[in-house]
């Protein structure tokens, strides 16, 4: 199957919503393309005393909600269209959960894992020096994302802050909680998207106490998801993965103690008490809710009649192809779509902004609460259209999202 260029799915998917709302041809030109990228070259001092020329992005999608804002990540085969169709998806997500921000992305095109921290540090601070003028706490606010961790947005906001020549907290989210940070960022994915299998499994009779779950993917989502399930909903966690395998349980897993498993050796794999599966079978088990948290095109038209979860959560981007859609929806499956499913971190991203600007630190329970009511309104929202325009709830998510932008450019006078 030819790989399909994810800037080009999102522009699709944005037709298919145009013709849905009857958006006039000028407001669909302008929702199709971004506002504004930057291409810029990283000039690295490597430790062996040579110089290496990284290439960078930074894609401003649309800033009529507010400023943009969305992740950056560092990835080898990391291209300008992925970070277009990401920062596309950051404007709907922004938009789905009602926080008054735009939708941008940034990546770099490397392989972190071959680089010192020395290299790295110099490179997050140098992609920094060469977007500074564009980027701010009121204009684009960037966060992690594949392979970013705290540490780099540590780096990244003390050289945007020496430039500016004072503090400035509030430009990028995802920081260490001693510089600013929020309580409740780390497992803000997972949660997020377990408030809408909660809201989900309301819907279709499911009871979450002892109801089974797999888990692709044992990244942060995928493991947040796990204990999350298990301590806050008594859910049973019978299967999860990693790139080097799955194991099985039954009677449920320890999602603690396949964590710190995972710590050890490297992999879920070898779990003692467990039996191993592969991905492709963990997929296609019989349980109530399965949980994609990891790469994307897991489910494809060649496996999509073999879903016999109830429920599909996306905690990852872009897990379920435009063919696998259709075939799960014919199916009856409840598919979560990515954007509203894994909204949770750009939503405890705001409230860390939220908390820069006034110096003010909320308690967990204010994050939970107040990421429970937007998680839960935004999933609400997604449902009800999906019953008013007789379509899927990704569908629905985009329509609701596009909706809520459209009617703010006219307002600004854009349209
Ligand atoms: N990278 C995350 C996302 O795709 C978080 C973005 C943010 O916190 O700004 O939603």
């Amino acid at each position: 199957m030819a790989k399909l260029n994810p800037f080009e799915m999102s522009q699709k998917q944005l037709d298919i919503c145009a013709d849905i709302l009857h958006l006039d041809p000028g407001t669909h030109a302008i929702l199709r393309t971004p506002m504004r990228e930057l291409h810029v070259s990283l000039p690295i001092r490597m430790d062996d005393g040579t110089i290496k020329v990284f290439q960078g992005f930074r894609v401003q999608y649309n800033d009529v909600k507010g400023p943009t804002k969305g992740g950056i990540r560092f990835h080898p085969d990391e291209t300008i269209d992925t970070v277009r169709a990401l920062a596309a998806w950051m404007t709907w997500k922004c938009a789905l959960v009602d926080i008054p921000l735009g939708g941008g992305k940034g990546g770099i095109i490397c392989n972190p894992k071959e680089l010192s921290q020395g290299e790295l540090e110099r490179l997050s601070r140098t992609y920094i020096d060469k977007v500074f003028q564009f980027i701010g706490p009121d204009q684009d606010i960037p966060a992690p994302d594949v392979y970013t961790t705290p540490q780099i947005m540590s780096w990244m906001m003390d050289e945007y802050s020496k430039i500016a020549g004072k503090n400035q907290f509030g430009v990028i989210t995802g920081k260490p909680m001693c510089i600013g940070g929020s309580v409740g960022r780390t497992d803000a994915t997972a949660r997020g998207g377990w408030y809408c299998v909660r809201e989900a499994a309301k819907e279709f009779g499911i009871d979450l106490k002892g109801a089974t779950v797999a888990i692709q993917g044992y990244g942060n989502a995928g493991y947040h998801a796990a204990l999350l399930g298990q301590t806050i909903f008594g859910s049973t966690i019978v299967a999860v993965s990693d790139s080097k395998g799955g194991i099985y349980n039954p009677a449920g897993l320890d999602s603690q103690a396949v964590y710190e498993h995972k710590v050890k050796t490297g992999s879920v794999i070898n779990f003692p008490g467990s039996e191993p599966i592969t991905n492709e079978d963990l997929l296609e088990l019989d349980v109530d809710i399965l949980i994609l948290a990891a790469l994307e095109h897991v489910i494809t038209g060649e496996n999509a009649t073999k879903i016999k979860a109830k429920i599909v959560a996306e905690a990852a981007n872009g897990p379920t192809t435009p063919e696998a859609d259709d075939i799960l929806y014919e199916k009856g499956v409840h598919v979560i779509p990515d954007f509203l499913c894994n909204a949770g971190g750009v939503t405890v991203s705001y409230f860390e902004m939220v908390q820069n600007f006034n110096r003010y630190c909320w308690t967990e329970e204010e994050v939970h609460e107040r990421l429970d009511e937007r998680m839960t309104a935004a999933y609400h929202a997604t449902l009800r259209g999906s019953k008013k325009y007789d379509v899927n709830m990704r569908r629905s998510a985009y329509v609701v999202a596009i909706e809520r932008v459209v009617e703010a450019m006219q307002t600004h006078g854009w349209v």
